[in-house]
């Protein structure tokens, strides 16, 4: 895996003002869109940067009916999509991106995306708990060998190839759309036999010439001696397949906290969840944890977006209550 971040080590003081932010938010979710919308109503300019609204535990959830406020049923999406329309009329701006890679030590944090590096004075951590823990054979071994996670990072390497893209949610089909610029073919297998991406992303994969659509199948083996040649999957009710690929591009979800980004930086509990103070402080400063990323033991939508909110106006009070920043942003 090339990541553009790594090879271009960035000085931090180099990021543009546009991409300066009092607050930066990881992630979109009740804990995130709320925490954005706290600190926005605060004044603080404040950056959400989340993969997209159906790759979160309630973005996926087809039916919502006991959230505060919000009578009858409602989307897992819909009710996201309330909050970050909320957040944005107070101010705070969404851009839709993964975040790759973070520097949390010091006044200043950075943190990179493939498409931009963007610095804050406070970092709240909002990325739930959708990632996956176990491998599927030969993933972990063929890693960076045609096994990546990011297609904007590796697609340029398929040129002409076949690959396959493993998933179901927006962010899996926006992957399998852009590796169509540069691959032959795009082996889409998805474990449920519907997408739980958005409408006009699912039709824009079903109506691509260059997509061969795998439904309700499962990953099984990635198959190959030094590189990818192949993935083995099991459609449901028919037998397994060999499909050839010279990549495997793999956006599965499970149950774990998402903290890959932090590369070690924060102190983690057994199960793999941040560790957090009573007002959502992690071990550094300035950086904040909220939600299902923490070892919650009720995981419900009001509880991580009062999370949120708490953590938010706590970095509010630390932010204002230095006294003048050494990082002067106006500058
Ligand atoms: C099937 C199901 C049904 C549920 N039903 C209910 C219910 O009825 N009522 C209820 O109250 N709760 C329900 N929950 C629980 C609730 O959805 C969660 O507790 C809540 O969504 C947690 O919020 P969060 O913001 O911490 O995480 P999430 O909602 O998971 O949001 C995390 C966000 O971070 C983003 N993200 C992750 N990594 C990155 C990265 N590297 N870069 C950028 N963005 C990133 C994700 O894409 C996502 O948008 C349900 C959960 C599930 C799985």
């Amino acid at each position: 895996m090339e990541l553009k971040f790594a090879l271009e080590a960035q000085d931090r003081q180099d990021v543009g003002g546009d991409r300066r932010y009092d607050v930066v938010v990881i992630g979109g979710g009740p804990a995130g869109a709320t925490a954005a919308l706290y600190a926005a109503r605060a004044n603080l300019r404040t950056l959400v940067i989340d993969k997209g609204l159906t790759t979160g535990a309630l973005g996926l959830t087809s039916k919502i009916a006991n959230y505060p406020g919000i009578p009858g049923e409602i989307s897992g999406a819909e009710l996201v999509a309330r909050m970050r329309r909320q957040a944005e009329s107070f101010g705070a701006t969404f851009v839709q991106a993964k975040v790759q890679a973070v520097d949390l030590e010091g006044e200043v944090k950075t943190i990179y995306t493939n498409e931009a590096t963007y610095a804050a004075r406070a970092v709240i951590i909002a990325t739930g708990a959708m990632g996956r823990g176990q491998r599927v054979l030969g993933e972990d071994r063929l890693l960076g060998r045609g096994v990546s996670y990011c297609a904007t990072c590796d697609a340029a390497f398929f040129q002409g190839q076949e690959v396959a893209v493993v998933g179901n949610d927006d962010e899996a089909v926006e992957e399998a759309l852009f590796l169509t610029k540069f691959a032959r073919r795009v082996h889409f297998v998805s474990p449920t036999p519907d997408l739980k991406a958005t409408p006009h992303l699912r039709e824009a994969l079903a109506q691509h010439p260059a997509v061969v659509l795998h439904a309700g199948a499962a990953l099984r083996e990635v198959l190959g001696r030094d590189r990818v040649e192949a993935i083995r999957i099991a459609p449901r009710g028919q037998p397994e397949q060999v499909v050839p690929v010279n990549g495997a591009f793999i956006y599965l979800q499970g149950n774990k906290p998402i903290t890959d980004f932090l590369q070690g930086q924060l102190p983690t509990s057994e199960t793999g969840c941040l560790i957090v103070d009573r007002e959502f402080r992690t071990a550094l400063p300035g950086v904040f944890a909220v939600g299902d990323v923490l070892c919650n033991h009720v995981k419900q939508a009001v509880v991580a977006a009062a999370e949120g909110a708490v953590a938010a106006m706590v970095a509010e009070k630390e932010l204002h209550g230095r006294r003048q920043l050494a990082v002067d942003w106006a500058k």
